[in-house]
Formats: C-alpha cells, sequence, structure tokens
C-alpha cells in the first residue's frame, strides 16, 4: 500500500503542477518530473524570463497545497507520510527543437532537449530552485529582480556550461499564505489516495491468489 501510495502521490503532485502552467504543453512525464515546453519564436528574452519565474511560482505553490493535503490525510503509511518531504525543482532553457511524431506522441528532440535535462544533475544544493541555462538568462538577466548566484558545470555530451539560479523562496512573485487544510480537505484526500491505489493492491493481491485446483 505504501508503494501504491507513493505513487499515486507523486502523480497527484506532478498533476497540480502541470495544472498551474497551462502556457505550457506537457511533452512527457519522465518518472517524477514532467517536461514541458512552450514556443519562444520572437519571444522577448525579458518577457521569457519573466514568464519562467512567475510559472514557476504559481507551480511551485500548487505544488505545497497538494502536498499538504497528501502530508495531512489520514494515512499512516509511509508513502503517505513521506510525501511531506518531496520538493519541487525547476529547470529552463530556451533553444532550438525538432519536433518527431510516432504514433499519436510528440516529442522534442535536439541537442538543447538533452542540455535541459542534463542539467538537472546539476551542483546546486538548494532543495527548491529554479536553474536558468546561460542562454536564457543572459537574454533576460534584468527581469529577475530576486538574487540570482552563478554554477558551472560538465554535462555529459555537451560540455562546460555556464547557468544561474534563484531559490525559490525568493521569487518575488505575491502569494497568499497556504490555507490550512479543513476536515473535510484531509478525508477528501485520503478518500483519493486510497481509492487510486485500490487498482494496484487488487492487482498484487490477484497474484499472489493461488490458482485453484479441481
Ligand atoms: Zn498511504
Amino acid at each position: 500500500m505504501s508503494l501504491a501510495h507513493a505513487e499515486v502521490n507523486t502523480g497527484r503532485l506532478l498533476e497540480k503542477v502541470i495544472d498551474a502552467a497551462p502556457d505550457f504543453d506537457l511533452v512527457e512525464i519522465e518518472g517524477d518530473a514532467a517536461f514541458l515546453s512552450r514556443p519562444a519564436d520572437g519571444l522577448d528574452g525579458e518577457v521569457a524570463v519573466a514568464e519562467v519565474l512567475r510559472a514557476a511560482a504559481t507551480m511551485h505553490r500548487a505544488f505545497h497545497v497538494e502536498r499538504q493535503y497528501v502530508a495531512t490525510n489520514l494515512c499512516p503509511c509511509a508513502g503517505c507520510k513521506e510525501a511531506a518531504a518531496l520538493k519541487l525543482k525547476f529547470v529552463a532553457h530556451v533553444g532550438e527543437v525538432a519536433t518527431q511524431t510516432i504514433r499519436d506522441r510528440h516529442k522534442l528532440v535536439g541537442i538543447d532537449v538533452i542540455l535541459v535535462h542534463r542539467l538537472l544533475k546539476n551542483p546546486v544544493k538548494l532543495p527548491e530552485y529554479v536553474l536558468l541555462s546561460d542562454e536564457l538568462y543572459r537574454d533576460g538577466a534584468t527581469a529577475v529582480t530576486d538574487p540570482v548566484h552563478e554554477i558551472s558545470a560538465e554535462l555529459e555530451g555537451v560540455g562546460p556550461v555556464r547557468a544561474h539560479y534563484v531559490d525559490v523562496a525568493d521569487l518575488s512573485v505575491a502569494q497568499p499564505p497556504l490555507p490550512p487544510p479543513s476536515w473535510r480537505g484531509r478525508l477528501g484526500s485520503t478518500f483519493a489516495a486510497a481509492g487510486l491505489g485500490m487498482p494496484y493492491m487488487l492487482g498484487l493481491r490477484a497474484r499472489r491468489e493461488p490458482t485453484p485446483s479441481h
């Protein structure tokens, strides 16, 4: 149940994060990460950075509102208790992509897609941050009013890159404080987690059942 709930919780949190960024298209869910994109042709560098930071702040808030519901639900399993410690990080880049459609699935391909993925492995020590690639940051640096820190990293297959990060906690986007979860919300979340976890649990039980002999 703990494993099933951990998966359900991650899925719910990712869903909220994705819903909070309606200007971006979901390209793919990659494990516990979501890969989103939006066209940037002709977009002013400053606007691009401002949009990224605004989206990150909104997604971060949606994540924490949902995380609070998950963490305070009534399920005692480890998958639900550990959800309280989940963190959200952002990596953003602007670059050239090609699209590839296989069956009905649209993929983005190209070196810049690889770069943004490789940037997920970076030396930033903060639990939650927005990391902007140098390409994105340098044309829109003036849009960042919060403290920015620079890092350099050697990315596999890409080479040395510079990037710039902002602590999510510093994002100066006015957000009201998180509302305390109500009992109704807690019961609702518990039910949703248990309900969504059910097929997985039933599947497990069915597999363990011995074959009836006649
Ligand atoms: Zn649980």
